[in-house]
């Protein structure tokens, strides 16, 4: 039988899949020798085991029997003993951090007569009523699923009665009142009694941990944060310390550095008189870290060396939680820190400058997701003609721009509707995940740095402005107000700027990232700043370590040379269909609209030297590197009017329908496709339209020879879209390398070219032995190869039903975002073995839209492809996940 339990000084720092974050690190610093309340851990197999079957394991309650029993000898007091009660904690903990998701209950143990004993032994009673009342309130909420707010308004009618704003003025025998009628409230709405069994509220609120990794909250956050749905959370036990004893205590969290910034330094937040719930909910104000050495030097001077142990032990910046009871310090948690992106690369950076990492764990503490972030743009540094409002704190970086909303519903309504939006709150709580998801920003006036908003926000990397405290946000009357007496309505559009604090109202006009501007070579790594070192750095060793290279997808020379600015090596697909649009839709018109092979020549003559003008475009901002070009892949309705609205015309027209017109309908109908994306397409085209492709390989060979002749290096790449058997490869690229000798002898001048093909049915894949025989090299159309391979329409299905497939569980990602290595992955390993085991040294790249994403260049590195290619803008992640892929 599995164990089941481990005590924090059986588990350690590794063992997160079992223990949780939280479990395991509480073990890790136990056994650095950290001062830790002893305790001992619930794993998450115990939790999959309750999701999935409704009761707890065998076995596991004697264990918890063994464990109390221990730890009752360890602290020497008994689980809610009259006299001299023991208290615990049970709190969540999974593998991966999901803050404030799921639940927490402190002062379990407490009941009418160990609250005598609790408030005897700390000799003071209002203590004692205030934690018995906090038990009652979380358990109400937590366990028995009691609205919160009964417990809110009944401390606001007892205040209201006192005369007072503030709970530190209320006195034992006012906790003693709201613990009557907090238990009347239980009553009523929980259809039983508070349990006053000490055992039996820790079993149940064990319980209501377990069921709380299922609640929507904690279920959106995983899908945002892609954390795998069947994970399960630990259950900590952990003894009571309290940071609610009195101007002596106190609680709060601290980061081993600033998480927005990376700088070192004293970061964190300080509230004396408190519980850990009041510092993360951003109810009360918190003081900055640095003053606790006026408040308590002893307990200051010992946290410091505390995260000075931690930071060298986990060799990166941590974030923690921790209380001080009467003087005496205890660590209630730790974890590497969540941080914003740049942030990330800072720290990596310094860390390796620190000799506490080499370069390699450098590269692997960054992100493409996070390079990703730095390259959005941000605020223009003079904002002229908008009205500053206030400076709240520089909580998660961005610029922001949207229409204020008060509430997570009306976030999701407009956003819903196109709306950009932002949530501004007095403080954010985990109900609002959904509101924070849909909006662009998020502006608080209560809360710090470590407060809700500011931590869920990082994580997401949201813009965040928190702790605004010059706002007056009233959220029933859809307004805040702003110093000088501005008032700001719901729907008024305000721009936050989540890297210096400020918000505006109105609109502030963005601009380039320095990191763009770096990669743009506007800006040296010298002059960039300590960011643009950083990512330099990390970038410089990601190439050198890199065993892909990476291509762009790129249809233009303006593209192309962007593209080659971050860094492509190449193009690996120039989709020639986009050059078919705009004026030249009328040539394409004419093309299918020919009556015969003369009228058709006519139209593919005219649009011949377009084609060539565009490619020695391309050839030339890509000199010297391979330019995949792709013959025309859509359906030829596409470049067609619409047939309704043509239907409609020309039936209005009646008789009087230009003639033209008339030719059109006849063609759209003859064209229309039930299914196109499966119809006349790809490599069918051109053995069905004489011409076409031939059209297109004589305008690359001519702009190859024209660019050559002038001195330059063209590579062409030439490449045949959607094909399913090598008969049809075979036909077109023999008709290919026919066009491409003739160009050779009619201009004097050879440039070599590679006919290849793509792979994006499974059939192709399945036969790639065979069709290997006929192309030099494959790409990988992931797009088509997911569409086809899964059976979903690419265009439709993504709105149609990913969201309940999501929600299900089915993917944890979309299959057109994220490549799914099981089904489409396995495709394109058999092809990659058969492509190879026939053409030896084949070149194999991907071009698919996941060709930019992390998860997927990895996979890509994992079959050994030669490249991927992926829209320029994406190049540098490319890159930079190509590069840690290897290390
Ligand atoms: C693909 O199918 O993956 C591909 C790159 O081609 P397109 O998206 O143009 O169909
Ligand atoms: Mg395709």
């Amino acid at each position: 039988m599995p164990k089941f339990v481990y005590d924090f000084t059986e588990g350690n720092k590794d063992l997160k899949d079992l223990l949780g974050g939280k479990g395991a690190n509480l073990a890790e610093m136990t056994n650095l020798g950290l001062p830790v309340p002893p305790g001992f851990t619930i794993t998450a197999e115990a939790c999959r085991h309750y999701l999935e079957h409704g009761t707890l394991p065998d076995g596991l309650a004697e264990e918890v029997n063994a464990h109390l029993d221990a730890l009752e000898k360890a602290m020497g007091k008994k689980l809610g003993r009259p006299d001299d009660p023991l208290l615990v904690s049970v709190r969540s903990g999974a593998k991966f951090s999901m803050p404030g998701m799921m639940e927490t209950v402190l002062n379990v143990g407490l009941n009418d007569e160990s609250v005598h004993g609790l408030a005897a032994q700390a000799g003071d009673e209002r203590f004692a009523w205030d934690s018995y009342r906090r038990l009652i309130q979380m358990f109400g909420k937590t366990v028995l699923d009691v609205d919160g707010d009964l417990f809110e308004d009944a401390i606001e009618d007892v205040k209201r009665a006192r005369g007072t704003e503030d709970d530190a003025d209320l006195t034992a025998d006012d906790f003693k009142e709201l613990v009557e009628r907090f238990k009347t409230i239980v009553r009523e709405q929980a259809g039983r009694e508070f349990p006053t069994d000490p055992r039996e509220q820790m079993d149940l609120a064990t319980e209501a941990v377990f069921e709380s990794w299922n609640a929507d909250r904690a279920i959106l956050y995983r899908r945002q944060e892609r954390i795998p749905v069947d994970l399960g959370t630990a259950v900590n036990i952990c003894s009571m310390v309290f940071g609610n004893m009195g101007m002596d205590s106190g609680t709060g969290v601290a980061f081993t550095r600033d998480p927005a910034s990376g700088q070192q330094g004293i970061y964190g937040d300080y509230l004396q008189n408190a519980q850990g719930e009041d510092v993360v909910a951003g109810i009360r104000n918190t003081v900055p870290l640095k003053d606790l050495e006026r408040i308590d030097k002893a307990s200051y001077d010992r946290l410091l060396e505390i995260m000075e142990t931690l930071e060298n032990h986990y060799r990166d910046m941590c974030d923690i939680e921790f209380t001080i009871e009467r003087g005496k310090l205890w660590m209630l948690q730790t974890r590497v820190g969540k941080r914003t992106a740049a942030a990330a690369f800072r720290i990596a950076c310094q860390l390796h400058d620190q000799g506490l990492i080499d370069v390699d764990e450098a590269a692997r503490r960054v992100t493409g997701d996070q390079l990703a972030q730095l390259m959005f743009p941000r605020f223009a540094s003079k904002v002229e003609g908008v009205r500053k409002l206030t400076k709240g704190m520089n909580a998660s970086p961005g610029a922001a721009v949207g229409k204020v909303v008060f509430t997570s519903e009306r976030a999701v309504e407009l956003a819903d509707q196109g709306e950009d939006v932002i949530l501004v709150r007095r403080e954010t709580n985990p109900d609002d995940l959904s509101g924070m998801v849909a909006a662009k920003g998020v502006l608080t006036s209560r809360g710090g740095k470590t407060s809700h908003a500011a931590v869920v926000a990082r994580g997401m990397g949201k813009t965040c402005v928190c702790g605004a405290e010059e706002l007056d946000v009233d959220v029933k009357a859809g307004t805040f107000t702003a110093p000088g007496g501005v008032t700001v309505n719901e729907g008024d559009v305000i721009s936050i700027d989540g890297s210096s604090g400020d918000v505006y109202l109105g609109e502030v006009p963005v601009e380039d990232s320095p990191v763009v501007r770096y990669f743009e070579g506007e800006l040296s790594a010298e002059d960039g700043g300590e960011l643009v070192a950083a990512v330099n750095r990390v970038m410089e060793h990601a190439d050198a370590r890199a065993a892909m290279a990476v291509r762009a997808n790129a249809d233009n020379a303006g593209d192309a040379a962007r593209a080659r600015r971050f860094g492509a090596k190449g193009i690996g697909l120039c989709r020639t269909e986009h050059m078919f649009l705009g004026d030249r839709r009328q040539l394409v018109e004419e093309l299918i609209l020919a009556d015969g092979g003369e009228e058709r020549q006519a139209a593919l003559d005219a649009l011949e030297p377009l084609q060539k003008q565009d490619f020695e475009g391309i050839f030339e901002a890509m000199d010297g590197l391979p330019v995949t070009i792709r013959l025309i892949d859509p359906p030829l309705h596409e470049f067609l009017p619409d047939l309704t609205e043509l239907s409609v015309r020309v039936a209005l027209a009646g008789d009087g329908a230009d003639p033209k017109d008339r030719r059109l309908l006849e063609a759209v109908t003859r064209l229309h496709e039930q299914n196109p994306m499966l119809g006349l397409r790809g490599v069918r085209l051109g053995l069905v339209i004489p011409g076409l492709f031939g059209m297109q390989v004589r305008a690359i060979a001519e702009a190859a020879a024209a660019r050559k002749a002038a001195g330059g290096d063209p590579r062409p790449e030439i490449m045949i879209p959607l094909v399913g058997a090598v008969q049809e490869l075979e036909a077109v690229r023999d008709e290919a390398r026919g066009i491409l000798d003739e160009v050779r002898e009619s201009t004097g001048v050879d440039v070599p070219a590679l006919v290849g093909t793509m792979i994006e049915l499974p059939r192709a894949a399945l036969t790639a032995g065979q069709i290997a025989e006929a192309a030099e090299f494959f790409s990988f159309g992931t797009n088509d190869l997911t569409q086809t391979t899964w059976g979903f329409s690419r265009d439709d299905v993504e709105a149609a039903f990913f969201s309940r497939y999501l929600e299900l569980g089915i993917f944890g990602v979309s299959p057109f975002e994220t490549l799914d290595r099981e089904g489409v992955g396995r495709l394109v390993r058999i092809a990659a073995e058969e492509g190879r085991k026939a053409r030896p040294g084949i070149k194999l790249g991907i071009c698919g839209e996941h060709g930019g994403d992390p998860d997927s260049v990895h996979f890509c590195h994992e079959v050994g492809l030669d490249y991927v290619s992926c829209s320029p803008f994406r190049v540098p992640v490319a890159r930079l996940e190509a590069g840690r892929a290897a290390i």
